[in-house]
């Protein structure tokens, strides 16, 4: 795989090395390796909470949320963005958790109210969609990170009704990985009306035998 310096860095979780890069060569950042990763991608991967952290912060500092936005939505050659990869690496409740942090420390920096600001950053983030029509939510139920799923049902209770590419609900993933809780979670947080049960309920049931 064709890595540049600061994906080496990256990956090796060495945050001396990404400062010293970050400092002196910030481009770096843009660049893909030829699996489609971002540097982001290859923290998320390598689980290292710190230096995804410190990149996130950089690049909200030095370019502003529509370049933050920008690179959380890139998808590298499975259709992956960051936030699925973190998710998949079991670092996701972290991550959702510091990009919350991030929302409310910048809210008061802007000329728009922070209230408009945080409505649109909180729409960017959590719905964000890879190629699979995937979003956060979907992966967290897949992989069964059931903070996550919380966290995000937090932000947004319809992510729960989202269909992918294939058909499925966030409920489905949950069920296909056997994560009893999350089903559970999502049930009872989104299907909680006879109504909602009879017209997701068959789907849930079908999908499952
Ligand atoms: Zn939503």
């Amino acid at each position: 795989m064709l890595d540049t310096v600061l994906h080496v860095a990256f990956r090796s979780g060495n945050n001396e090395t990404v400062d010293e890069i970050l400092k002196h060569a910030p481009e770096l950042l843009v660049w893909d390796n030829s699996n489609g990763d971002t540097p982001l991608h290859v923290a998320a991967k390598a689980g290292h909470i710190a230096t995804l952290k410190k990149l996130l912060q950089f690049i909200l500092h030095t370019n502003g949320r529509r370049s933050l936005f920008a690179f959380l939505g890139h998808v590298n050659n499975q259709g992956n963005i960051m936030l699925h990869e973190a998710i998949i690496s079991g670092i996701g409740a972290e991550i959702f958790q510091h990009l919350q942090e991030i929302n409310h420390d910048n809210d008061d920096d802007d000329n728009e109210s922070g209230t408009t600001r945080s409505h649109v950053f909180k729409r960017h983030w959590i719905h964000l969609e890879d190629e699979h029509g995937r979003g956060p939510l979907h992966y967290a139920a897949l992989k069964g990170y059931h903070e996550g799923v919380v966290l995000l049902l937090g932000q947004c209770m319809k992510c729960c009704i989202k269909w992918d590419r294939y058909g499925c609900l966030p409920i489905h993933l949950a069920s296909c990985g056997g994560h009893v809780e999350v089903v559970k979670l999502l049930l009872h947080s989104c299907f909680d009306s006879i109504e909602m049960l009879h017209i997701f309920g068959r789907n849930i049931l079908q999908w499952k035998a």
